[in-house]
């Protein structure tokens, strides 16, 4: 061998690596625009996959028939299907190739109790009266992902692309119940991007903390014991659990008054007894403790604590509790959401049709929101507002300060709706929420050939994580080492209905779609006046 040959092989042992990401990071645009085809591709799979999980409605924890269809179109497409991971029966890790960067993408699965509702009609229309709906849009999501992920298993065969797609469930969000768990099990111990979606109905992206409207939280339920006597022979004999109850609600109001303004604190009496003529032995009751971060969500848990013993030293009962859920309050990565973001202004928003339009406001003005219809253009990303205050929850708080990690927002879904509740349902299994779901796989699909194809993204992201966001706060878990999952949330409710959801379960072998099954008219609006 020659000098110069030898030095020659060096040279491009050296650098063979880097020219080969330079060269792929040239092609990345005409990947990019292969990965939109595909996606376009399969936009009967995307609707079918919307319209199936709309028609399966289940609730937290008891989402069988959802992760057992959706692991099966996995692993037929190849991936390798982890199930009952976090020791969570409905919760599984679908993975498709080897080495780094690892990419994940996670989306919620689960229900709303009583949100049951014809899709595709603009008022109140229950499916089956009380029953689980998709009043947030959840059925969505895995659409998305699944979608982009199938795109992106071709390119990745195709082009010979290295690296590893991962896709997680996120079970049980609406309880807050899964993810921390995640965490827990190291499950995202290997991954070095996430890219989280979630229905909404603007296109968009964040970083940091976002809108400010987002809080963290614990989930926790109070069980008060107490004695069981007649309530009017033998009164003095009883012990109440339910004065238990009703006196940590009376302190909790009075303490409210003096808590930070920036606290959210909510709760439900999940057992009140059985009939009047019997003192209460058993009672709960359920509190979210909301706050903007570790520190103030910790001290009001705290404080929770304590009225509910000194709750039960007043009415001489015993108290034990139970944590259901947890959330951090989530942070978004700025490298991912800018990145995210330009693949969001080339996708461009849905082509929304005569009828969505007039859907979307039927419904706006049903339900007495402002009259707009759908979003029809794409806001530029914002800077994270300065003064959060708080509001609602999600768990992929606890993934988001352990991995670089966004949330892309995709339009399958009408403004000025209430949130959890039917009329969040409507637009579900409808063009609206196709369309939607088309544009946010595209954008999935996008945004992880990034980072499989530039290296220095990936690493860029990390400095983010490692010298911005968690510079000074560290992630501490919620969950005492002996908190389970609660697995057994909404199984009675969910047992209820399911003969009856079972006679509704979309069949796209016979059906085009889930509103042609159901016969609908699309849109169905109430009569002009
Ligand atoms: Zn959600």
């Amino acid at each position: 061998m020659s000098k110069l040959f030898r030095i020659a092989r060096l040279v491009s042992v050296l650098f063979l690596p880097g020219l080969l990401f330079a060269q792929q990071s040239t092609e990345l645009p005409a990947l990019k625009q292969e990965a939109v085809s595909e996606v376009d591709r399969m936009q009967t799979f995307t609707q079918q996959m919307v319209d199936q999980i709309f028609s399966f409605s289940e609730l937290g924890f008891q989402e069988v028939e959802t992760s057992r269809y959706v692991t099966g179109i996995l692993e037929k497409n190849g991936f390798r299907v982890e199930r009952g991971i976090a020791g969570i029966p409905t919760a599984w890790v679908a993975t498709y190739g080897s080495g780094k960067p690892v990419i994940a993408y996670i989306t919620d699965i689960d229900c709303i109790p009583r949100a049951s509702q014809k899709p595709g009609v603009a008022y109140h229309d229950p499916m089956i009266e009380g029953a689980p709906g998709h009043g947030e849009g959840h059925n969505s999501g895995m659409a998305v992902n699944i979608t982009a992920a199938l795109a992106l298993k071709k390119l990745m065969e195709g082009h010979k692309i290295t690296g590893t797609i991962k896709i997680f469930p996120g079970v049980a969000e609406e309880i807050l119940g899964s993810k921390a768990l995640y965490v827990r099990a190291g499950l995202f111990k290997d991954v070095d991007i996430v890219l989280g979606t979630h229905v909404w109905h603007e296109f968009s992206t964040s970083y940091g903390t976002g809108d400010g409207k987002w809080s963290g939280l614990v989930s926790v339920q109070y069980f008060f014991h107490g004695k069981a006597a007649h309530a009017a022979g033998a009164p003095w004999d009883g012990r109440s659990a339910l004065d238990g109850v009703s006196l940590m609600n009376a302190g909790w109001e009075f303490r409210r008054a003096h808590l930070r303004l920036q606290q959210r604190s909510h709760y439900v009496i999940i057992n009140g007894g059985d009939q009047p003529n019997v003192v209460p032995s058993e009672a709960a009751v359920w509190y979210y403790f909301r706050e903007l971060d570790y520190p103030h969500i910790k001290s009001l848990y705290g404080i929770g604590n304590s009225m509910a013993e000194a709750a039960a030293k007043m009415s001489d009962t015993t108290v034990d509790r139970k944590l259901v859920g947890s959330a951090w309050p989530p942070f978004f990565n700025k490298v991912i959401a800018e990145t995210q973001q330009k693949n969001i202004e080339m996708v461009g928003m849905p082509k929304w049709s005569e009828a969505d339009q007039t859907l979307a406001k039927a419904l706006q003005k049903e339900i007495g929101a402002k009259v707009e219809g759908l979003n029809e253009k794409i806001e530029p990303l914002k800077e994270p507002e300065k003064n959060p205050i708080g509001g609602g929850s999600d768990d992929v708080g606890d993934i988001s300060w352990n991995v670089p990690m966004v949330y892309l927002m995709f339009p399958a879904n009408i403004p000025n709706l209430p949130g959890h509740s039917w009329a969040n349902a409507v637009s579900m299994a409808t063009p609206i929420a196709h369309k939607g779901s088309t544009a946010g796989a595209k954008v999935q699909a996008m945004t992880a050939l990034d980072f499989l194809l530039q290296p220095e993204l990936v690493k860029q992201a990390w400095d983010y994580f490692r010298n911005v966001q968690t510079k000074e706060i560290h992630y501490e878990s919620f969950l005492a080492p002996e908190d389970k999952p609660a697995l057994e949330m909404n199984k009675e409710k969910m047992e209820k209905f399911l003969p009856q959801l079972k006679k509704y379960y979309y069949d796209p072998a016979k059906y085009k779609n889930y509103l042609e099954q159901l016969g609908i008219t699309y849109p169905t609006v109430k009569a002009q006046p």
